[in-house]
């Protein structure tokens, strides 16, 4: 692997597997964008790109409530 794309200060005794693991986080948190739902009406938030900024979406029924929670 090319240490030379990293920053200085990157240390430079990792293995490869912590590398990958370095990029694909860094990756990942340039990628992700965050999504919530309020708990009291049900409304989904979407975060726009990487912004602070956050877009809503109502659901049409009720039944979708706790949709994010793994015991549904
Ligand atoms: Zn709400």
């Amino acid at each position: 692997m090319d240490k030379r794309k990293f920053l200085p200060g990157y240390p430079t005794d990792l293995n490869k597997s912590q590398m990958i693991h370095d990029l694909l986080t860094s990756y990942l948190a340039n990628k992700t964008q965050t999504i919530y739902e309020c708990e009291n009406c049900g409304r989904i938030w979407i975060q726009v790109g990487q912004t602070n900024q956050f877009r809503s979406f109502y659901p049409d029924t009720k039944d979708t409530n706790g949709i994010f929670s793994s015991k549904k």
